[in-house]
């Protein structure tokens, strides 16, 4: 069962972490939102014990990359927690993701045949969990290295595809995107990533009478992102402190 194993942790980071939280949040509640903004707290290559440990604070929300990394502490931690999948998806792991019951969100669906997959796993596997949250990713600045959706066809054709009888299992939340680095790191006014996440919002709620939510802003931007209408921020940095190397990270 989720939640079994008994996970211990020092006074002293928990005095750490939460404090840390705390400011986070305390920054984000002091910028003039256009809407309630979600803190979901990014937890990758972290132990399972600081994640146990906001847990304990009251914090529901946390955000995982890796599919293998997010079963394992899945298993381990509770059972109520909203886990977010924001790490890049493949066609192959969907099926192992749609098993996790408590997956509440996957804010990183880039074809309609990784979101199918994961209506087809989910409706197999955990035909009895709710429906799985899905965000389309887009890939806002155009690089080549970043994953997401760039045309209009394809985006629309996802939106469809959510809003259709097929998508018992799965339902469009929102949109994402993670914004050039250069971009996030200028301290000019607005973030032309971020606006441009804004016009696809606009876009598709005029067309399909959504109302979709827009997840923006990570440790480095997260301010310019409330401005622009953000309504969940995914802080890892700032609340955990500065992530391991992938092979020197532990969970337990
Ligand atoms: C790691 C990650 C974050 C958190 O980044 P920080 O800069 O540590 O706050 C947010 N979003 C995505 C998609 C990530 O991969």
């Amino acid at each position: 069962m989720p939640g079994d194993t008994m996970i211990t942790y020092s006074k002293e980071r928990q005095a750490e972490l939460v404090a840390r939280y705390d400011a986070v949040k305390a920054r984000i509640d002091a910028e003039e939102s256009q809407a309630p903004v979600l803190l979901l707290a990014v937890g990758k290559l972290k132990p399972a014990s600081d994640i146990q440990i906001l847990y304990d604070h009251g914090v529901r929300h946390f955000g995982e990359n890796y599919v293998q990394e997010l079963e394992q502490k899945s298993k381990l931690l509770p059972g109520d927690i909203c886990w977010h999948f924001i790490g890049g998806l493949q066609t192959n792991k969907c099926k192992d993701l749609a098993k996790i019951p408590n997956l509440h969100v996957v804010e990183t669906i880039d074809s309609l045949k990784k979101i199918k997959k994961l209506q087809e796993c989910r409706a197999k596997y955990q035909p009895d969990q709710p429906a799985i949250k899905c965000n389309i990713q887009i890939n806002t600045s155009q690089e080549d290295q970043k994953a997401g959706l760039t045309s209009e066809e394809d985006i629309f054709a996802l939106v469809e595809f959510c809003l259709s009888e097929h998508a018992s299992h799965v339902q469009l939340a929102g949109l994402m995107t993670i914004g050039s680095w250069d971009t996030s790191h200028e301290d000019t006014g607005e973030n032309k990533d971020f606006a441009m996440l804004v016009e696809w919002k606009k876009k598709i709620d005029a067309r399909f009478g959504t109302s979709l939510s827009l997840s923006m802003g990570m440790s480095a931007d997260y301010k310019h992102a409330i401005k622009q209408g953000s309504t969940e921020v995914r802080i890892g940095t700032d609340i955990f402190g500065s992530r391991p190397a992938r092979s020197e990270a532990h969970i337990l």
